[in-house]
C-alpha cells in the first residue's frame, strides 16, 4: 500500500477528528496567485509562520495537500515538552555551551508561545498545565535525576524532582521509579488548537488552500510553486511539509529528503473513565512520558479518557495486533483498570532526523525549510514557524542558530535506510529493556 494510503487509513479513527469542531472550509487553488510568501504545508509549522508573516504585513498563500492539520499536527499525543528530541549534550557538542543555552531557551519560548497563542486567539483546546517525565527503573531514575540537576545548574531551568517515595503521589502506577515535573509543560487537544490557529490565520488575511499539493518549485525571482490546477508566484517560499513532503512531491526539494525519515507512531484512546477515576490515576492531570528510547506517553483528556501513545514502525507499515499491544501497555501501566477498552486507535508519521535534532535551513537565498522535529514538535514547530518568519523579514539570527545544527543523510537511500534504522532501533530497545 503506498505511503499516502497507509497514512489516510491511520487517520480514520482519530479521537481528535471525532471531537474537534469543524475548521474553516478552504478551497482548492484554481488559477494563479501572487504573494510575498508561499508556504507549503498546513501543519503547526506552516500555520505559525503564516500568522507571524501576516502580522508583519506580508501577503501569504498557504498550500495544504490534504486538509489543514491532517498530518502529525492534528493527530499527535498533545504533549508540550521542554527541549528538543535530541539530548542537550549533543547540541552542546555541535554549537558550544553558550549557543546550546540559547537553543534550550528557544524550546522554553516555544511552550510560552503556545500558551500566548491560545490566550490571544481565544482557542478552546483543553489546555492543561504540567508535564511529568518518569523513569521506569532505578538506573534510569538516577540518570534522570542527574540530567535534571544539570539542566537546573547549567541551563538555569528549574524542574521539580520526584524521589521514589513521592512517585505514588503523582501517579497511581507500579511502573515508575522516580521522575521530574515541569509545570511549564502541558497538554492540549491538538486538532482543536490547529483549527483555532487556522481561523486566526484566515482572519489575518492568509489565503489558505486545501487539497492543493505543491508539485514543483521553480526557483527564481519570483519563485513559482506549481500545483495541479494553478501556481503561486512568491518572493519567498517556506517548505513546511515535514514527513509528507518527500512522499507528496519528491522533486520539490530532493536535497533535504534523505535527511529525514518517516516513522509510524500510534495512539489509543480509552472509553471515558469518569472524572474521579481519571483524577485518581494522575492527580495533577499532567502529561506523562517515560524516559525510554521508544517512549510510552499518555495523558487524560478533558472528557476523562486515557489517551496513550506508544509503539513505532520504521518500515511505515502498521504493526499487526496494534490495538491489543497498546491496550496491554495501558493495562500494564494501570493494572487497576482491567476492563479498560480502546474507543479510538490511530497513528501518524513523525519525521526522524539521524541525530534527532530539528533540521531548519535554506535552499538558495529565498527558499526556507523546517523539518526533522523527530516526534517532539508540538510546541517547537510553532516556534519554528516564528523563526522562519523572522528570517524572511531579515532578522535571521535565531533561525540561523538552529540552522547551524548539522545533519547527515540516512545512509543507503530509501531502500537501505529502513533496515539500517531498524537495526539501530533494535539496539536502543534492548537498552530500554535492560535499563
Ligand atoms: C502520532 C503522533 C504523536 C505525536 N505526539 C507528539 C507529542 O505528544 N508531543 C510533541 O511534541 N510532538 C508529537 N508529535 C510530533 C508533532 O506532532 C510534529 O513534530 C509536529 O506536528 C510537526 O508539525 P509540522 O507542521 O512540521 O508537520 P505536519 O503536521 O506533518 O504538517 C505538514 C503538512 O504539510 C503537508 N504537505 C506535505 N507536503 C506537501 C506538499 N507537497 N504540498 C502541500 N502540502 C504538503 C502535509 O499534508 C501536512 O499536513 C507526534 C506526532 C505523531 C504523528
Amino acid at each position: 500500500m503506498p505511503f499516502q494510503q497507509r497514512d489516510a487509513a491511520l487517520a480514520r479513527d482519530s479521537y481528535y477528528a471525532a471531537t474537534a469542531p469543524a475548521g474553516p472550509a478552504c478551497p482548492a487553488l484554481h488559477g494563479d496567485e501572487r504573494a510575498d510568501v508561499a508556504i507549503v504545508g498546513g501543519g503547526l509549522a506552516g500555520l505559525s509562520a503564516a500568522l507571524d508573516l501576516a502580522a508583519r504585513g506580508r501577503s501569504v498563500v498557504l498550500l495544504e495537500a490534504q486538509t489543514l492539520g491532517h498530518a502529525a499536527s492534528g493527530r499527535n499525543g498533545g504533549q508540550a515538552i521542554h527541549g528538543l528530541a535530541c539530548e542537550q549534550d549533543s547540541v552542546e557538542a555541535q554549537l558550544g555551551l553558550d549557543d546550546a543555552r540559547r537553543v534550550w531557551q528557544l524550546s522554553i519560548e516555544a511552550l510560552d508561545l503556545l500558551r500566548q497563542r491560545i490566550a490571544h486567539h481565544g482557542i478552546a483546546c483543553d489546555w492543561q498545565d504540567g508535564y511529568l517525565g518518569l523513569a521506569t527503573g532505578a538506573g534510569k531514575g538516577r540518570a534522570l535525576a542527574h540530567w535534571a540537576e544539570r539542566i537546573e545548574r547549567v541551563y538555569g531551568y528549574p524542574l521539580v524532582r520526584i524521589a521514589p517515595a513521592e512517585v505514588s503521589a503523582w501517579i497511581d502506577s507500579p511502573r515508575f521509579h522516580s521522575g521530574i515535573h515541569d509545570p511549564r509543560g502541558g497538554h492540549l487537544h491538538p486538532l482543536k488548537y490547529l483549527r483555532g490557529l487556522a481561523a486566526a490565520a484566515l482572519a489575518a488575511g492568509v489565503r489558505l488552500y486545501e487539497h492543493t499539493p505543491a508539485l514543483a518549485l521553480q526557483t527564481g525571482r519570483p519563485q513559482m510553486v506549481r500545483t495541479p490546477k494553478g501556481c503561486v508566484h512568491a518572493a519567498q517560499v517556506l517548505l513546511a511539509g515535514n514527513a509528507h513532503l518527500q512522499a507528496l512531491a519528491p522533486q520539490l526539494a530532493p536535497a533535504i529528503g534523505p535527511r529525514v525519515m518517516p516513522v509510524g507512531t500510534y495512539v489509543a484512546c480509552s472509553q471515558p473513565l469518569g472524572a474521579a477515576a481519571a483524577d485518581a490515576l494522575i492527580p495533577s492531570r499532567s502529561a506523562v512520558c517515560d524516559t525510554n528510547f521508544v517512549v510510552d506517553y499518555f495523558r487524560l483528556t478533558a472528557d476523562h479518557r486515557l489517551l496513550f501513545g506508544g509503539g513505532v514502525s520504521y518500515s511505515t507499515r502498521t504493526p499487526p495486533g496494534l490495538k491489543s499491544a497498546l491496550l496491554e501497555r495501558m493495562r500494564r501501566t494501570f493494572p487497576q483498570l482491567p476492563a479498560l477498552q480502546v474507543d479510538h486507535l490511530w497513528g501518524g508519521f513523525v519525521d526522524i532526523s539521524m541525530n534527532r535534532a530539528p533540521d531548519f535551513g535554506r535552499i538558495g537565498p529565498d527558499v526556507y525549510y523546517l523539518q526533522g522535529f523527530s516526534g517532539h514538535g508540538l510546541a517547537l514547530s510553532g516556534l519554528a514557524g516564528r523563526l522562519a518568519a523572522e528570517a524572511m523579514a531579515g532578522e535571521a539570527g535565531r533561525f540561523d542558530l538552529m540552522a547551524r545544527l548539522k545533519h547527515r543523510n540516512f545512509p543507503g537511500g530509501p531502500a537501505l535506510r529502513t533496515p539500517a534504522l531498524v537495526l539501530a532501533m533494535a539496539w536502543f530497545r534492548l537498552r530500554d529493556m535492560l535499563g
